[in-house]
């Protein structure tokens, strides 16, 4: 009978492999599917970001070119200063990261950073100016450490450390049973959505780039994990130029301009005080997310009674 479950236990094997091999995958690529077609021009130079000052140029884009998603966008975020871009879901919220980063080429229009194209720099040096905190990052079967250090090779032990105590979640660390060197992901242990949000943020961290993409979970998190995230990222945002794409409009309130995104346009943009007292979309979203938020309150009050 062994003999017969032997070949089974090969089987078995080969396809965890293979599912491993998909979930690292997987991960990697969690941001985007990136399409083989983007290359550098010959002889691309290396950006050089200088003061992070991120521009977009009348960008035109659609990932299917006979269906146009961003029709002429142009905006400036300053060096170190924080955009937040917010909008109904399908408005083109993620499809601006994802052009940042250049996953996709643009159909018109420039984007530039410090005055840079970015279609004219090579892709290694660009993406490596920029960080992005997703909105659930699938981690590596590996350890915790490992997959702090990711973030850029050659990280040391003590910038490890150093990077997770800057995201709050050291000491959870060493609360773990080998601590740093505790395997975590599909095979190891499952942390929490707030526990991968820090893990994602300590990792950023430890990139240390100029530019920040912080794409904020759908998924709720308890109130007392969200706000102390949100005080992380605050610290981290404060230096670097920053780009949040929100859902919650709360988390947006101190952004220095907010884009208004409303079927690949931008509808209104201003500081949150400006939009609310335009009292157009943004000020209608806001009522209604308070509304939500209130009666969210109340039923959490409910229940606690
Ligand atoms: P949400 O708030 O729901 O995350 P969003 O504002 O971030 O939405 P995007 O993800 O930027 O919206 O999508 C904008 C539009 O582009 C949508 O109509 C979507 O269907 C389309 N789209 C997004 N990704 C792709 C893709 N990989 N291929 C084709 N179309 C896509």
């Amino acid at each position: 009978l062994t003999q017969l479950f032997r070949p089974l236990d090969l089987l078995g094997m080969v396809y965890r492999t293979i599912r491993q091999g998909l979930i690292d995958m997987e991960a990697m690529f969690a941001l985007v599917d990136t399409p083989q077609e983007i290359r550098d021009l010959p002889d691309a130079p290396a950006l050089h970001v200088a003061q992070g000052e991120v521009r977009f140029e009348a960008v035109r884009f659609g990932y299917d070119p006979a269906r146009e998603i961003l029709h002429g966008l142009s905006f400036t975020i300053p060096a170190g200063k924080t955009l937040a871009i917010v909008g109904p879901s399908g408005a083109g919220k993620s499809t601006i990261a994802r052009l940042l980063f250049r996953f996709y080429d643009i159909q018109s229009g420039r984007i530039l950073i410090d005055g840079q194209d970015i279609a004219r720099v090579q892709q290694d040096s660009l993406r490596a100016a920029i960080g992005i905190v997703p909105q659930d990052m699938v981690l590596f079967n590996d350890t915790v450490g490992y997959n702090i250090g990711y973030g850029r090779a050659g990280a040391s032990e003590a910038e490890i450390e150093a990077a997770a105590r800057g995201a709050s979640i050291h000491d959870f660390i060493l609360s773990l049973p080998d601590g740093y060197a505790t395997r975590v992901g599909e095979r190891g242990l499952k942390l929490s959505g707030g526990e991968k949000q820090r893990v994602a943020i300590a990792r950023t961290l430890v990139k240390n780039p100029p530019i920040l993409v912080l794409d904020e979970a759908t998924s709720a998190l308890d109130s007392r994990t969200e706000e102390a995230i949100q005080g992380v990222l605050g610290e981290i945002a404060r230096r670097r130029t920053t780009i949040i794409v929100a859902h919650r409009l709360s988390t947006v309130v101190d952004a220095d301009e907010i884009l208004m995104l409303d079927a690949g346009q931008i509808a209104e943009r201003g500081t949150h005080q400006q939009l609310l007292r335009a009292g157009g979309l943004y000020a209608a979203m806001w009522a209604r997310q308070a509304q939500e938020r209130a009666s969210g309150d109340a039923a959490v009050g409910e229940a606690v009674e």
